[in-house]
Parts: structure tokens; C-alpha cells; sequence
């Protein structure tokens, strides 16, 4: 009999998994798969400051070709829990549709992999000709200090190697098969500070006034596009966020000036290649004012997993099941897979975003086993040679 994934993604929903609690998911989780053959290891992370998460790591046969599910049990709070048609703990189905946090944002992809791999391994008489992983996080949601990012070095220590990755975000807009994510733009902040000198507004001759120099570079700053795109990627953006004198004096001349802003930049720049780039600008525009940028740190850099055959098969499956070609898209922010592409290739494709983090996150059962079916057929396909 094949493994139901809707059974699956109740028991995860059941589990009060909320970031940093690990809930009972992974523990779920980890029997499931010790029970089909996996080693699985428990790994807990801390860092001073942070709360302490779980995460697990569980393999199944040996060598390559290696594949990895990676994904993340913990959910956002439930909001207003009165507001849900059925509980959000609960994973009751109404009308062939599963209520609960989680049921996209992910525990319904995992629950998907899990079962799809259950049928794998139940058809091939327990026979992975290669390597296959879940990687699974409790803290993604959160700051995402003590998940991925340590669960990827750990794994790396171990001398695990990992040829390719499917992250199970939810990937498509409205209807599963629309789309799968083959990169992510990266995402940079920095505040814009310009010096002048205080002094009376009436005198002005006797101050510098910051503000004449801020706008004159945040002009300049928005009035050019950065790039106009790539061929995977749409044009990168700078946008202001806020822009702070913070004077509620009427009659002074304020001695500092300052804005913050965000960049979405795509593949045409690298990180300091485009901090470059804005400060040329800067200084262009500056005239005789004396402005500095300060970057944020940022773990966010820009990536794409170029089309070829790892993304083929991801495609041919979903088209398979669904009679869609999925668009790739490198649209949206930032996911775990900004920490996995360090290792392997990685390609999202999960569920429908529609609900995810909103009151009434829901999941159609037809979703779950059409997605399940896919990821059979990527199974089949990857392991096949
Ligand atoms: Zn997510």
C-alpha cells in the first residue's frame, strides 16, 4: 500500500513545533525514517544569546550519486487561533483540504519526501543505488543562527558530501507545477550618514545643513537602475527604508543626516563588486558633503543553480504530473538554500504559497499526493542510472 502523506503531514502538524520548540516533529520524524533503514542522527545547536535548537541529519546507503531533502519543521506562531476554521494544531481535513501551521510552510513537502521515499524504498527492495538525505532544520523561521548553517557544517566534518538538493519551500503562486526556484537574489542593507554642522537656521551661512547633501545622494542613488536584469533574474532594486534627522527643533540646523536602505540585487554583481558600484555613485553625486555608507554584515549573497540535467529532471517530473513546465524563477526572499548552494545545487520546489504564515494555512490532499507523486518520479529518475 502506498504511504499516505496526508497521515504524515497531521501527525507533524500535531506537533506544537513553533520556532525555537522542536515540538515532537523531528522526533516523528526520525522514527519514521529509522524504521525504513536511515541512520539518524539528533543534533541540538547553541550560541550564546540564542535559544538552543534542534535539527537532524538521517542518511540512508552509501556513496553517490547523494541527494538531499532539506527543509524545516519549525512554524510561525498560529496568530489569532479563534480565527482558524479548524484548529491550527489540529491537521483535521475538511472538504479534501488539511488545516494547520505548517501544512505549506513546510511540514507538508516534508511529509511528501517521507512518503515518497517510503514507496521508493518499499519498490526497490530497500535499495538506494547511492546516498539519500533529509536534512531538517527547527530553526528557519527564526534567526536561523542554530539550523542550517551549523547542520551544513556539522555534515561537512562527517565528510558528508552532497551532489544535489531539493529544498521544499512552497514554490508556486497559485497551482503546483507553475513554478520552481533555481536561485535567490541576494539581499544587502546599508545606512547612507551624512555630516554637517549644527547651527541656526537663520545663519545658515554659519552651518552646514547634512539633509541638502542626503537628498542630493539618494537622488542619485534611485534615479539609475543598478542593472536592467538578467537572464534568470529581474532587475536588482535599491529602496529606501527610512530616512532619519531625527531634529524637532524648528530653528537649528541638524549636524547629521542619515537613511537606511535594502538592495535585492541579482547575478550581474558580486557583493563587493556592488557595494562598489553604489559608493561611485555616492560620490558622484556628493559634491562637498561628507557622507560614508556602513554596510551590514550580510549572509545573503546571490545564487543560481544553472539549468542542466539536475534541473531537468525536477522539471520533467513535475510536467509529468501536473502537465505543467514549471517557469524558473529566482523571485522572492531569502530561504535556507542561500546556506545549502555553499555545497551542492540546490532547486526549491514545494507546495502552494497562498497561506503560508496566515490564519487558515491549508494544504489540498490532492496537492499532497500529486507532490508526493513528483517527488517519486525525481526518485526514480536521479537514482536510475
Ligand atoms: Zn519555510
Amino acid at each position: 500500500m502506498a504511504a499516505d502523506p496526508t497521515a504524515i503531514l497531521r501527525e507533524l502538524v500535531r506537533c506544537r513545533s513553533v520556532t525555537p520548540a522542536e515540538g515532537g516533529a523531528l522526533a516523528y520524524l526520525g522514527g519514521v525514517l529509522k524504521g525504513v533503514g536511515f541512520t539518524v542522527h539528533r543534533m541540538t545547536f547553541t550560541a550564546p544569546g540564542t535559544a538552543s535548537v534542534d535539527n537532524l541529519y538521517a542518511r540512508i546507503g552509501s556513496g553517490s550519486p547523494h541527494l538531499v531533502f532539506a527543509g524545516h519543521t519549525d512554524v510561525v506562531p498560529p496568530g489569532e487561533e479563534a480565527g482558524w476554521t479548524r484548529p491550527p494544531f489540529s491537521g483535521d481535513v475538511v472538504n479534501g483540504v488539511l488545516y494547520g501551521r505548517g501544512a505549506v510552510d513546510m511540514k507538508g513537502a516534508i511529509a511528501c519526501k517521507v512518503a515518497a521515499t517510503l514507496d521508493y524504498l518499499a519498490a526497490s527492495g530497500d535499495n538506494v543505488k547511492g546516498s539519500l538525505s533529509f536534512l531538517i532544520t527547527g530553526d528557519e523561521e527564526g534567526i536561523a543562527v542554530n539550523g542550517t548553517v551549523k547542520l551544513l557544517q556539522w555534515a561537512a566534518e562527517r565528510g558528508e558530501k552532497f551532489d544535489h538538493c531539493i529544498l521544499g519551500e512552497p514554490t508556486n503562486p497559485q497551482v503546483l507545477g507553475e513554478a520552481i526556484k533555481i536561485g535567490r537574489r541576494g539581499s544587502q542593507n546599508g545606512s547612507l550618514i551624512v555630516a554637517g554642522t549644527q547651527g541656526h537656521v537663520a545663519y545658515p551661512e554659519l552651518a552646514d545643513n547634512p539633509i541638502r547633501g542626503l537628498t542630493g545622494i539618494m537622488s542619485a542613488l534611485i534615479a539609475e537602475p543598478l542593472d536592467r536584469g538578467s537572464q534568470h533574474f529581474d532587475a536588482s532594486n535599491l529602496e529606501f527604508t527610512s530616512v532619519d534627522v531625527g531634529n524637532r527643533i524648528v530653528n537649528l540646523i541638524p549636524g547629521e543626516a542619515r537613511a537606511r536602505f535594502n538592495i535585492r540585487y541579482n547575478d550581474c554583481h558580486s557583493r563587493d563588486a556592488l557595494r562598489a558600484l553604489v559608493e561611485r555613485r555616492a560620490a558622484a553625486a556628493a559634491g562637498d558633503a561628507r557622507w560614508r555608507i556602513d554596510w551590514d554584515p550580510s549572509n545573503a549573497d546571490v545564487f543560481l543553480t544553472a539549468p542542466g540535467p539536475f534541473v531537468d529532471t525536477v522539471c520533467t517530473a513535475i510536467a509529468a504530473v501536473t502537465d505543467r513546465r514549471p517557469a524558473l524563477s529566482t523571485s522572492g526572499g531569502t530561504s535556507d538554500a542561500r546556506f545549502i548552494k555553499d555545497y551542492c545545487p540546490v532547486v526549491e520546489f514545494g507546495l502552494l504559497s497562498q497561506t503560508m504564515h496566515k490564519v487558515d494555512e491549508r494544504v489540498a490532499v490532492t496537492d499532497l499526493e500529486k507532490l508526493t507523486a513528483i517527488y517519486r518520479r525525481i526518485l526514480n529518475a536521479y537514482y536510475a542510472v
